[in-house]
């Protein structure tokens, strides 16, 4: 009898344990290939103002999550297929060549990705073959929220209002125990899984980056894959309790500890919310519930609302206008500004440390990200689609939905309820940083000076720069702009 042969496309869901995709896979074909194409125009491409589209970071995390993906998957007994290219090209071929009845995927739902996957789609017809689609990104499962996904509330307290006390989150699906790989195409074709090469996994200098060391002030070294992503939900849960804290820590900026981390494994995938969602449960029921891992699972729920925001909105989240299609007069692409910004060399100390933290290890807390992103948009009045390319360049946990969702919120045409929220710099750098620590640690040419004035290195007098070893204008910026304005 013929065998019913399955491709499973992995994209941002590089696991085994709750995997729509792979268990439809298991359940529908009698073998299995799997398969993961490094998109070359994400890779190797840049964004539309001319950065790496994936800088060194995030990069080399994909690159351990594919070994780490490709070892799981031998142990089930399959071989993963690398590939670097046009996936809608290179999963064609591959479908043609092993005559597949199906290649099964996560859906995704952003303009780039619906993209690929329509234009694989449009291929696959014309030789009677179909994508079939599951889904693999979100807490909650579309079918059963309490609304269709074009009718999401357009403020989150709505949203969460509306789903948190009744929408059930499914329990994640088991990891498979055995994968069966393809045998022989028909009695004269001799392909087999092995026979297809599985393809070396490309380094970052394929990509164009030189190799790195994690600089040894990073909050987290951020390797890649499912085993790191399972093992880091254990710590923050289990081992450590670090959850029961969450609430008040989570503002923090400095160490691995404050939050959970868990937003890069997210990002692609490595960890399933819905299995960070049910560990949580476990451990209220075990250990006790409070505000802190509420807190978490609240967090989670923006998540997936900006997901759905996405898709509502579509093309939206990526233009300058956002969802109000107002974009404010004022903002220009002034590159000179926005060098100084992207560079950390401002002159202001606490955006510049946000900034040298994300240029140096591909992470900023979410503190950071909004004070920067505030003083982008609201202080330097430049294009914000500068800023989120910039983010989106860098960051090791970037996803299109919270990423553009999360700049149109802070620049104001996105579905922040509040009218003209603004960022005071002084106050928040006071507030959440008290003792300059965070500062002294990423502008060590600061690090002599004291507490009264490290937010305010622009009140130091020329003795006291030349007690304190910085020169402003020579060891560090003068402030670009006047720090009075946030001093009342
Ligand atoms: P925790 O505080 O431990 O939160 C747990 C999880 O909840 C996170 O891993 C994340 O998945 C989710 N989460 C928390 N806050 C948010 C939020 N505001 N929006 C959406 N999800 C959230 N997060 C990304 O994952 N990718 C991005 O590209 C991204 N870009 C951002 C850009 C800006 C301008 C801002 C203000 C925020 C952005 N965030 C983004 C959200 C947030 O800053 C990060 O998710 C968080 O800092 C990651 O650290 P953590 O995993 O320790 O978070």
């Amino acid at each position: 009898m013929k065998q019913k042969r399955a491709i499973v496309w992995f994209r941002n869901d590089l696991r085994l344990h709750d995997n729509e995709a792979l268990l439809e896979a298991i359940q529908y074909a009698d073998e299995i290939m799997p398969v993961y194409v490094f998109d070359e125009r994400n890779f190797k491409g840049k964004t539309s103002f001319g950065f790496a589209k994936t800088g060194k970071f995030r990069a080399q995390f994909v690159i351990d999550s594919i070994h780490d993906l490709r070892s799981n998957l031998r142990q089930k007994g399959v071989e993963l297929i690398v590939r670097v290219g046009k996936p809608e090209d290179i999963l064609f071929e591959l479908a043609q060549q092993i005559k597949s009845s199906w290649i099964i995927c996560n859906r995704e739902r952003t303009a780039e990705e619906l993209r690929v996957q329509d234009n694989l789609e449009g291929k696959l017809w014309k030789i009677g073959q179909e994508i079939r689609y599951t889904r693999g990104k979100m807490l909650y499962h579309t079918a059963d929220l309490p609304f269709p996904v074009t009718q999401t509330p357009d403020t989150f307290t709505a949203y969460r209002k509306e789903v948190e006390r009744i929408t059930p989150v499914r329990e994640p699906l088991p990891t498979p125990t055995k994968i069966t790989p393809l045998s022989k195409l028909t009695p004269t074709d001799s392909i087999t899984n092995t026979q297809i090469e599985g393809g070396d996994i490309p380094t970052i200098e394929d990509f164009g980056h030189e190799p790195f060391t994690p600089d040894e002030r990073a909050v987290s070294p951020f390797k890649g894959g499912e085993t790191e992503g399972l093992k880091r939900l254990k710590y923050y849960l289990w081992d450590t309790n670090l959850i029961k804290t969450y609430e008040d820590t989570r503002n923090g900026m400095i160490g691995g500890d404050y939050s959970s981390k868990f937003s890069a494994y997210l990002a692609q995938g490595c960890l399933s919310p819905k299995m960070i969602y049910h560990e949580l449960k476990s451990y209220e029921a075990e250990r006790g519930e409070n505000k802190s891992t509420y807190w978490l699972f609240f967090e989670l729920l923006w998540r997936d609302y900006f997901r759905l925001i996405g898709k509502k909105h579509e093309q939206k989240i990526f233009q300058i206008g956002g969802l109000l299609g107002k974009p404010d007069k004022k903002w220009h692409n002034d590159e000179r500004l926005f060098k100084i910004w992207a560079e950390g060399e401002t002159g202001i100390p606490f955006i510049d440390a946000n900034m040298r933290e994300l240029r140096l290890t591909g992470f900023m807390s979410n503190r950071g990200r909004q004070n920067v992103a505030s003083f982008l948009t609201k202080d330097l009045l430049v294009n914000w689609i500068m800023g989120a390319e910039w983010f989106e360049s860098h960051l090791v946990d970037y996803d299109p939905c919270s990423n553009y969702s999360n700049w149109l919120y802070i620049a104001g045409v996105g579905n922040d309820p509040r009218e003209n929220r603004y960022f005071n710099i002084i106050t928040q750098a006071q507030r959440y940083d008290p003792q300059g620590e965070y500062i002294k640690l990423w502008i060590p040419e600061l690090k002599n000076v004291p507490v009264e004035k490290i937010h305010r290195p622009d009140t130091l007098s020329i003795d006291e720069q030349g007690r304190y070893g910085v020169k402003l204008g020579a060891q560090y910026p003068k402030p670009m702009l006047a720090m009075t304005k946030w001093v009342h």
